[in-house]
């Protein structure tokens, strides 16, 4: 077998999915496989990289033992509700067990059209696959959960958006891509079987423990709090913005998913935004932990009707849940400002240091991933190779770096730079890199430099001498104001 497939999905009732094949394409043509990631799901990447494996990632041959299914869903959109979602250019092939225990979906995103098209052609364009793979791929190395990067193929095939683009095809790897707004399909239909049936699924594949709880929806809802609760804490501290936070893109395994308009921001302001279609900034970087809990009450709601046969009692205890959401957020983000400020004791004052130093690169309009990599080159033997060429602390800093150097002097920790050379990274998918790489893909037929930042994001946090150039900040000229989806 040449994918171990083990579906479950499949094994619901109909109205969770359509069966759906994937639409053949053209030509298909490899861009990258994922050698790491395929080992961890038992599948050989020299077999992804020959004409079957290339064949299969592009939905033209379908490997024995898969189940193809489009999933159905519904979501708010920019706070709107849509009632009918779906994948509309995807299609789950089925899942495996990895060699970690765990339970993937593989998915193929741009393989056409389904039942859940509405009026969209089911394809994705090349650039917006090159930035997922890239992106993706950089939040798991710097720990971020996130749905994977296992292949990517061109299909041979033009896609018609404002230009005439080249196609190409995704394979997604995620623990699921259950979404609330899969959740709210079924509650927004009265379907309280499905409903039930939804939780027990998720339950079974993620949060097996709490099969045993007093309320197991209750204690979902709990678990899926904080989940993403990390998760946006993760997001803010190496500068994420995520750019559509709707309640379909949103994982109830607590990975991200959806990397359409995101960005690493450059220059640190909470307000910034960089999605040409978030014209009020709703979802700006620092609003993400706000609209995380916007998105969890929409859950919270959908999932009323199994929480308690007394609708009263089921609502107070959505909210008592709810209401845990700020907590949960503020120690994983103190937690997180603390290891990357270099400290391992918890003192009080910590947040306002954290939060001192983050206003300071408000004011100074300094460069969020530069500022923190600086700091940890300071916390001790200057590295020979370092980031003092590309940023400097201006002396507005000085109070605030004596203050922090007498707080580090607090502690005895004698593997502070080591941890937070490792805690701060060098080298992020920067906007400017992302779109260099597309665009030479796109318009000189050439992936070299494509393939060499995915090979430097897998380092992120060791800056080698050739590296200035992947650590630097975008020059004036090259700063990029916006980002698309790319639908
Ligand atoms: P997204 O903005 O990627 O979260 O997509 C929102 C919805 O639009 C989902 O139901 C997608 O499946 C659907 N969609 C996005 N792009 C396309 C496309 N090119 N063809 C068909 N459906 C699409
Ligand atoms: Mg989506």
């Amino acid at each position: 077998m040449r994918v171990p497939f083990d579906n479950t999905y499949i094994r619901l009732p109909e109205r969770f999915y359509s069966r759906q094949f994937p639409v053949p394409v053209a030509e298909p043509a490899l861009i990258r496989v994922n050698h790491s990631l395929a080992n961890l799901l038992g599948i050989d990447p020299q077999w992804l990289e020959s004409d079957e494996g290339v064949r299969t990632i592009a939905g033209n041959e379908i490997p024995g033992g898969a189940d193809p299914i489009a999933t159905v869903y519904a979501g708010h959109q920019f706070g709107s509700w849509n009632p009918q979602l779906g994948d509309g250019r995807a299609v789950l092939l089925g899942e495996v067990i990895g060699s970690d225990g765990e339970r993937y979906d593989i998915q193929l995103k741009g393989s056409g059209q389904t039942p859940y098209s509405r009026m969209g052609d089911g394809r994705a364009p090349l650039g917006p696959i090159l930035r997922e793979y890239i992106i993706s791929e950089a939040m798991a190395v710097l720990g971020v959960p996130t749905s994977r990067s296992l292949a990517a193929v061109t299909t041979g095939e033009p896609v018609y958006r404002e230009q005439t683009l080249p196609g190409a095809v995704l394979a997604r790897v995620a623990k699921s891509h259950i979404r609330i707004g899969t959740i709210q399909f079924f509650a927004s239909r009265e379907d309280t079987e499905g409903l039930s049936l939804l939780i027990n699924h998720v339950i079974d594949r993620h949060y097996p423990d709490l099969h045993d709880a007093e309320n197991p929806a209750l204690a979902l809802l709990d678990r899926v709090l904080q989940k993403h609760a990390s998760l946006v804490a993760k997001w803010q501290t190496v500068g994420f913005i995520h750019g559509v936070l709707n309640t379909d893109n949103i994982l109830l395994s607590g990975e991200t998913i959806d990397y359409g308009p995101c960005a690493f921001m450059d220059t640190y302001h909470p307000e910034t935004v960089y999605s040409s279609i978030d014209q009020e900034g709703r979802y700006a970087y620092g609003n993400q932990p706000k609209i995380t809990l916007w998105n969890l009450t929409c859950l919270a709601k959908a999932l009323v009707p199994v929480l308690d046969k007394n609708e009263d009692v089921a609502i107070e205890l959505a909210k008592s849940t709810l209401d845990r959401f700020p907590g949960y957020f503020f120690e994983e983000n103190v937690a997180s400002l603390r290891r990357k400020l270099g400290l391992t004791t918890n003192q009080e004052g910590d947040e306002n240091l954290a939060k001192d130093f983050l206003d300071l690169l408000e004011a100074e309009k300094a460069d969020f991933t530069l500022a923190f990599r600086r700091l940890s080159e300071l916390a001790g033997n200057m590295p020979d190779i370092n980031v003092g060429s590309l940023f400097t602390f201006t002396p507005a800093f000085d109070d605030w770096l004596t203050h922090w150097r007498k707080r580090c002097a607090d502690e005895n920790h004698d593997r502070r730079q080591l941890q937070m050379l490792a805690t701060n990274p060098a080298i992020i998918p920067r906007n400017h890199l992302v779109e260099e790489v597309i665009s030479t893909a796109m318009h000189d037929n050439d992936l070299s430099l494509f393939h060499r930042l995915a090979d430097k994001l897998a380092t992120p946090f060791s800056l080698g001498p050739d590296d200035m150039n992947y650590a630097a900040p975008p020059r004036p000229d090259q700063i990029v104001h916006q980002t698309f989806c790319g639908t």
